[in-house]
């Protein structure tokens, strides 16, 4: 009899992070990779925020926090809520965890009973079906696709709603699309929600920042301020700070679910890192003006990307709003036969051909529950970026044969 759980039978391994750790064992056996897998930022974490860390380890910050959050974190937290999107909370309202993953992870635990129904829209983050799916809920997946710019409309949400509907996730801008809701956009699913008072909204905003010319960033609790008492607002530093490794995400909510993820955190983790709260601190109260190069040069990359893919014999690639990721349509490739005369049936045979062929690691679309695509994630340098694009060029002209019709 095996040792595993039957949990475990219910859920797959993360595929950016399998993606991810596959690129990183072909480096390091000696293999010419570039890696567009995974979801982090080049950049260094900034100094004034390095050095906060320093500060804290020297002032002997190194013991245990209050489990969901310090005082002075929840409080920078509060102030960010407060500047950035109009939203008021208290200390009691606020959960901080060992990334954004642990928050949502909290969420799900606490709330979620068996047969409970998760609305998510796909292409969704990896992670969501997955974690419902540990804590023994329902994922109900909306297919969104690429001609509607990857976004749910106000019917689909209102036909997936059940009495069984405890959550709907709402991610922008997406990872992996890019695609932003706008005000309008969001108001048309708020509109809907208020209509059905069991249903509670969790949102990801972890790309907040990341949004690329006249593009406004909106979240629903602000854009519908009636849904507050029933939405959780999630975020964290990993990505507008490039503090990927440092592991602090954290969420604004009512009290009563707050704690309820506070003492689920109480009984796995406890606190996240002393050291990594300290340096968020800094991240969110500091000078936020080394942002606006960031997004400069993501929005330079971003271009440059879209450009050269749509450049790519059977590749489609729309222009998103934001984050850090493209998700091209790859149907044009479907259906024809490598140089070793394999025939691409799936975008994970591309993305395999690609990695075999070209060294150019990317996530496959199954992966996000919208096929046939794949994610780039263009968060390195443009030298790469225009290498990887070349790669990637080579390997659609030397596919023979006619592609299927367009899926
Ligand atoms: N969120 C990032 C990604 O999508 C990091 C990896 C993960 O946790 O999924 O690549």
């Amino acid at each position: 009899m095996s040792i595993l759980a039957n949990r475990l039978s219910r859920i797959k391994p993360s595929a950016t992070l399998a993606v991810t750790a596959k690129a990183k064992e072909l480096k390091a056996a000696g293999k010419d990779i570039i890696g567009l897998g995974a979801g982090e930022p080049d950049f260094d974490t900034p100094d004034f925020i390095k050095n906060a860390a320093k500060a804290a380890m020297d002032a002997g910050q190194t013991k245990y926090t209050n489990v969901d959050g310090t005082p002075e974190l929840k409080d920078a937290i509060i102030a960010k809520f407060k500047r950035d999107n109009g939203l008021e909370y208290s200390r009691d309202e606020i959960n901080v965890g060992t990334g954004g993953k642990q928050v949502l992870y909290n969420a799900m635990m606490a709330t979620l009973n068996a047969g409970d129904e998760v609305i998510i829209p796909a292409p969704y983050w990896v992670s969501y079906p997955d974690m419902v799916l540990l804590a023994e809920g329902e994922p109900v997946i909306v297919d969104c696709p690429q001609s509607a710019n990857f976004k749910m409309t106000a019917e689909q949400l209102e036909a997936a709603i059940t009495p069984k509907t405890k959550w709907v996730i709402l991610n922008s801008p997406s990872n992996p699309t890019g695609a932003g809701y706008t005000h309008d956009d969001m108001k048309a699913l708020t509109d809907v929600l208020l209509k059905h008072d069991h249903v509670w909204v969790m949102t990801d905003d972890m790309y907040e920042h990341l949004v690329y010319g006249d593009f406004k960033f909106c979240t629903p609790a602000q854009v519908e301020p009636k849904l507050k008492d029933r939405t959780i607002t999630i975020n964290g530093v990993s990505k507008s700070y490039s503090m990927t490794g440092w592991r602090i995400g954290y969420a604004g909510g009512p009290k009563e679910l707050i704690k309820a993820m506070g003492k689920i955190q109480g009984q796995s983790t406890s606190n996240p890192s002393s050291i990594s709260q300290a340096a968020a601190v800094e991240a969110l109260n500091g000078d936020q003006s080394f942002m606006t190069s960031w997004i400069e040069a993501f929005k330079g990359r971003r271009d440059l990307v879209v450009g050269l893919l749509n450049d790519c014999e059977g590749i489609e690639c729309p222009m998103p709003e934001g984050a850090f990721y493209v998700y091209p349509s790859c149907a044009g490739c479907i259906g024809k036969q490598t140089p070793n005369g394999k025939t691409i049936e799936t975008d994970e045979d591309f993305v395999s051909y690609l990695l075999e062929d070209q060294g150019v690691a990317c996530v496959h679309g199954a992966a996000f529950g919208l096929s046939p695509h794949f994610r780039i994630s263009y968060a390195t340098s443009e030298e790469a970026l225009t290498n990887a694009c070349k790669r990637i060029k080579a390997a659609c002209e030397a596919l023979q044969g006619e592609a299927r019709a367009a899926a």
